[in-house]
């Protein structure tokens, strides 16, 4: 992990859970980016008061407004990152925000299935579109060889959840039909953009995180990993990213799921 470096990094849905805890791991690295960018819906709300708090610790972390299902904020957002790189690329797009409503066979309506794809899958392909011109900058300023973190990528937080292999052994501990259809259409967008990405050198991998205690894992009382283990995990799998995980999906302890 020593040798790793990312210039910059930019996490949607930064202000709690997953999203804050890989802002925390980023600052707290030996050689941490020179830019992380920390976006969340509402900066000036009080569920971005640690977010604040740790971003007047670190002059690199810069809190950018973001919300995922608005085309206009993401755009804005873009540039504004585009400004603040002055003239390089980013390096790794982390797409984390997310939700789970509670969503049963039965108790699944349109407005509650549309409403979570518009953020789990149209928020991350949206938010790439606008950020792909700095990452392919960041690709073509690189040196390095092959794929990784460092030089360019996406990284989308899908589940296991969206498994449809997994379906059988993991539908009766947690049904939430609209949030596995989301994550499956966000697996199967990740693979689309590991097509359609691969000639620029952009790195696109899905990372499951676990079941972790947080706001939207606590939906099931038994989360097994404090939001510091999954994020942990995390960050070494995305340190040892390269070539060979591009377009699948991986458990935050580094192995290959099954679509
Ligand atoms: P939390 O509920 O703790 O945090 C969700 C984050 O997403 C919040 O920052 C929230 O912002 C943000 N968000 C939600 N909707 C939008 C939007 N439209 N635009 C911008 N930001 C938005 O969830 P987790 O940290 O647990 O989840 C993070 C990711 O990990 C999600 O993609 C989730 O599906 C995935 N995941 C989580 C698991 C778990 O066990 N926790 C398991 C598998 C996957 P706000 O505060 O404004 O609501």
């Amino acid at each position: 992990m020593a040798g790793f470096h990312v210039r910059s990094v930019l996490v949607t849905g930064s202000n709690r859970g997953i999203g804050l805890e890989l802002i925390k791991h980023f600052t707290g690295k030996l050689n941490p980016p020179e830019v992380i960018f920390a976006t969340c819906r509402d900066p000036e709300g009080v569920r971005a008061q640690e977010l604040k708090n740790l971003a007047s610790k670190h002059p690199n972390v810069v809190i950018l407004q973001l919300e995922a299902t608005d085309s206009a904020s993401i755009k804005s957002t873009a540039k504004k990152a585009e400004a603040h790189l002055g003239g390089t690329g980013l390096n790794l797009l982390i797409n984390n925000a997310g939700i789970m409503p509670p969503s049963t066979l039965e108790s699944a309506t349109p407005e509650d299935m549309l409403s979570v794809y518009n953020t789990n899958v149209v928020g991350p392909l949206l938010v790439t579109q606008a950020f792909l011109p700095l990452l392919k900058k960041a690709a073509l300023g690189s040196n390095q060889k092959g794929m990784s973190c460092s030089k360019a990528a996406i990284v989308n937080i899908s589940s296991v959840l969206g498994s449809i292999e997994k379906t059988p052994e993991l539908f009766s501990f947690v049904p939430v039909v609209s949030y596995r259809c989301s994550k499956a259409a966000l697996n199967m967008l990740t693979k689309c953009q590991s097509m359609g990405y691969k000639q620029d050198g952009i790195l696109c991998t899905a990372l499951h995180p676990g079941w972790v205690k947080t706001e939207l894992g606590n939906f099931q009382p038994n989360a097994d990993l404090t939001v510091d283990e999954s994020v942990s995990g995390l960050m070494k799998v995305i340190c040892d990213l390269s070539e060979k995980h591009h377009g699948v999906l991986l458990s935050w302890e580094g192995n290959t799921l099954p679509w």
